[in-house]
Formats: structure tokens, sequence, C-alpha cells
């Protein structure tokens, strides 16, 4: 044997069968993209499927071959959905072909992002630059690609609070803190912001949940009164987390009139945009969200409305240095230096809680080079004209009925033949969801709201046809009025 032969390393043995397998993957994923709404939105792992996943740690090597057909036949027919053009669950993005051959790319770079004077470093700081082009915030504002909002939320909200507290929280800790700090928001911002509250050692009473307004949007009146309430009490207000489109309807707060507030009565600005903020780019969307630039903190996902694969989640801060220093921590092994490979002013990992980093930025500046923001944008402005088509669609429509009033994209809705009690109407239309998602026809995902529950369509789907909600709507009332007359449901 050759010395060469000898010498392992976790390289490819052929690197030509390498680079056909490589060849053959790109092509299935380009079929299966291109090939999308010919398949079901979703279908159940069959059992004998699942059970192939228990099989034990791998000792002994696999060929790449052999792998790539496993994962063809296991993985590959069974995803979450949110390619196809009728899926409307939660709130994601589809993807974008660009940005998955970027994934590939990055992970061949394989560079990390922590900080270091390399070519993807200025990738991300040029896609910060466009974020805040596209949000008007100001050139000299920082920023950090994060996996996603919940953790651009938490970002946000450390320098809020060690801003704010009065003390040096990070030497200190919140113990030393005297009063008992607030953070406000409406009765609708999403979950990850109480985590984060919660991680910042502050207890989730410490975020007051204001009362919305019919639109679901926060209310001024009773967000300003409790502020007056609890400094009246000694507690010390610190941040209002403004929500631009709220994950159950879509509803953007007056960010106005909060960033009046916040200068009132001296609190951090906090934007949760992750749905929201990122239809700047959109002609139709852009005036409500007026404001958004006197924000001290915004969290937006790229991988949401702007279909970047996951993770793309994003924060920016208005100040620099007040964002520098709740993060930056340079132990010896990792001081800059003038020169070489670890100079560079500027380190992302002095930004945030994660040192090693991906390179997602290069499916976001890929992706926004290929379409252009102006395209970006009108894939936001025709989904929210979509939802009011759907809303069109449901209104004329006897046994159906909007549930909340249709904030940006996302719409509420449940089917209602009369006559039944909420607990009766509430299982109906639960059992409609699950067939919709059961037979493969669309996603749509739930919410309760004044207890009643709906299936709720958030179409951030850059593949859905208008034609797609005429089959919604159709598909609901075939459902709906089947299992009605089956009486599977009593009343
Ligand atoms: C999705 C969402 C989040 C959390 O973002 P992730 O990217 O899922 O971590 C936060 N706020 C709002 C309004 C959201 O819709």
């Amino acid at each position: 044997m050759s010395e060469e032969k000898l010498f392992e390393t976790l390289d490819p043995e052929d690197w030509d069968s390498m680079r056909s397998l490589a060849h053959k993957m790109v092509d299935d994923s380009i079929d299966y993209l291109k090939t999308v709404s010919n398949r079901p939105v979703w279908q159940q792992v069959p059992e004998s499927v699942r059970e192939t996943f228990q099989s034990s740690v791998p000792v002994e090597p696999q060929q790449p071959d052999e792998i790539y057909a496993d994962f063809m036949t296991n993985i590959f027919p069974y995803p979450m959905g949110n390619t196809h053009p009728r899926f409307w669950s939660w709130y994601m993005g589809n993807g974008t072909v660009m940005g998955a051959l970027a994934e590939l790319l990055s992970a061949t770079m394989n560079s990390n992002m922590g900080g270091g004077n390399h070519a993807a470093i200025l990738i991300e700081e040029q896609v910060l630059n466009w974020i805040k082009q596209v949000v008007e915030f100001p050139s000299e504002a920082s920023g950090l690609l994060v996996g996603g909002g919940s953790m651009a939320n938490l970002v946000g909200l450390t320098i809020a609070r060690n801003n704010q507290a009065g003390i040096d929280v990070r030497k200190k800790g919140v113990q030393s803190i005297d009063e008992k700090l607030t953070i406000y928001a409406s009765r609708e911002v999403h979950s990850s912001n109480q985590k984060a509250v919660e991680l910042l050692g502050l207890g989730s009473d410490s975020l007051r949940k204001i009362k919305v307004n019919p639109d679901y949007t926060i209310n001024l009146d009773e967000l300003e009164s409790t502020i007056k309430q609890d400094i009246d009490s000694g507690y010390k207000p610190i941040c209002i987390i403004a929500t631009s489109g709220t994950v159950n309807t879509g509803a953007i707060d007056d960010l106005n009139a909060i960033a009046d507030l916040c200068s009132k009565y001296q609190l951090w600005f906090h934007v949760d945009g992750v749905i929201g903020a990122i239809a700047m780019l959109s002609d139709t969307v852009k005036p409500l969200l007026s404001g958004i630039e006197r924000s001290d903190s915004i969290a937006l996902d790229l991988h949401k409305w702007m279909h970047v694969p996951f993770e793309a989640g994003c924060v920016l801060v208005r100040d620099e240095k007040i964002h520098r220093d709740s993060f930056s921590l340079i132990p010896e092994y990792l001081t800059k230096a003038t020169r070489g490979l670890a100079a560079g002013s500027n380190w992302f990992s002095e930004y945030g809680v994660e040192l090693s980093r991906s390179f997602r930025a290069l499916k976001i500046w890929m992706t926004m080079k290929e379409h252009g923001t102006k395209k970006l944008g009108r894939m936001i402005s025709r989904n929210v004209d979509q939802a009011r088509y759907l809303g069109t669609l449901i209104e004329t429509c006897e046994q159906l009925e909007l549930i909340a009033p249709i904030g940006l994209d996302i719409v509420c809705y449940r089917f209602n033949p009369g006559k039944l009690s909420l607990q009766a109407l509430n299982q109906l239309n639960q059992e409609i969801l699950f067939e919709l998602q059961e037979q493969g026809i669309a996603a749509p995902s739930y919410s309760t709201l004044n207890e009643q529950y709906c299936i709720r369509v958030a179409i951030a789907n850059h593949r859905s046809r208008y034609e797609d909600f005429d089959l919604l709507i159709r598909e609901t009332l075939r459902i709906g009025k089947a299992l009605y007359q089956a009486r599977v449901i009593n009343s």
C-alpha cells in the first residue's frame, strides 16, 4: 500500500463518484422544487419509515450513494410542506432556489462568522447595510444575523434591559437592581418575547400584556395608564415592545404613537417586526409601518416573508456602542490583530450570544441580488392582496365567516352552518382543518380568538396563486358540509 492510501481524512475516497452523486443531488433538488405543486402539501410519515430511524449509531462507514438513497426514500417525501403553494400554517417562507444553492456554497466554504478577516464577514456587513436601508435605519446602526426572530428579540431586549437598568447588570446581575423593571407589549405579543424576559431574569410578570383594540392593535390609552400606574407604584418601566405584524392576525401597532410614548417616558423602543418589518419592501404595506425608523431596536426575519431558507433572522440596533456594550467580551485568545487573519475591526461575536456562527449571509445576499428588492416587495404585496381576495370569498359565502379583521396577510375564518353551539362549532372546524391537512389539500393552521376556534391562513407564500384560495374555499365547504351532514359532530 502506498503511504497516501494509508492516510485517512474525511474526504471522499473517490472524488469522481462523489462528484456524480453531487450532480444528482442538485438535479433531484431542482426537480423537487419545480414540481412541488404536484405533490400533496403534507403527508404523515408512515410507521415503516419511522422505524428506519431507530437503528443504532453507525460505527462502520456506509456508501454515500446508499445514504443518499435512504434520504430519497425516507426523508425527502415527507417535508413540513412549506415549499408548497398551499402551505399557510403558522408563519413561514417558502425558501428560494438560489438560497438553497447558497447553503451548499456556504457549507463548502465553512467560514466561521464569529469574526476574523475574510470575505464572508464583508457579505454579512453588506447584507446588514441593505436591511438597514430597507427599514430606513441610520447607516451607523449595528446589526447581527441570527437564527430567527426569537433570538433577535432576545438580543434586542437584553440590550434594552442592560441600557435601562441603571446599574452595570453584566457585572452586578439583576439581583442588584433596586427597582422592579417592567416591559410593555400587547396581549398579542409573540411568546418569544416572554421567553426573552424570562431568560433575562425579570420574570414573566414584569411583561405587562396590554389589552388590544377590536383590530388587535395595542390599546394606547391602557398602555399609557399602565405605565403611569407602575411608576406610581414604584416600578421602573424600561421598554415598550411594539409588534408590526402580530402572529394571530397580522395587526400592526401604531408605531409612531409608541415612539412618542417611549420618548415621553424615556423607554427603550423595541419593534418585534419578525413578520412585518421586511414588508417595508412592499409599496402597499410600507405606509402602515411608519415610525419603525424611530425604534431603538428591531427584530426581523428573512426566513418568513422574504423566503430565504431557514435560518435567517436579524436584529438591528440604532446605537452601535450600546449594542456592543451588552455583548462584547474579548478574552486573550480572541484579541484582534492589526494584520492577517485575525484583523478586522468588526467581530460579530461582540454583538450577540454566539461565537461560532454560520455564513447565513450568503443565502440572503444571493436571494436579494437574484430578485432585487422591488420584486421581493411585489411578492409581499400580492400576498396582502390575496388575503383580501380570500376575505371576499369568505364574506360572500353564507356558510363561512371571518373571525377577525384581516391584518396584512393573515385570514382567520370558520365554517358555520348555523344552529351549532360554540363548542360544536369549534370541534367541527378543528375536524375540517385536520381533513384539509391529512388529505394533502392545503395546510392552514389554527388559532382561537375570543374562544372561537378558527382556521388561520397565513399567506407568506410566493408560490400561491389566486386559484389556490378558490380551491381552499371549495374544499372547506365540501368537507364542512359532509362532516355536518354525517353528524360526526353532535351539537
Ligand atoms: C415567528 C415570530 C417570532 C419568532 O421568530 P422565529 O424566527 O420563529 O424564532 C417572533 N415574533 C413574531 C411576531 C413572529 O411571527
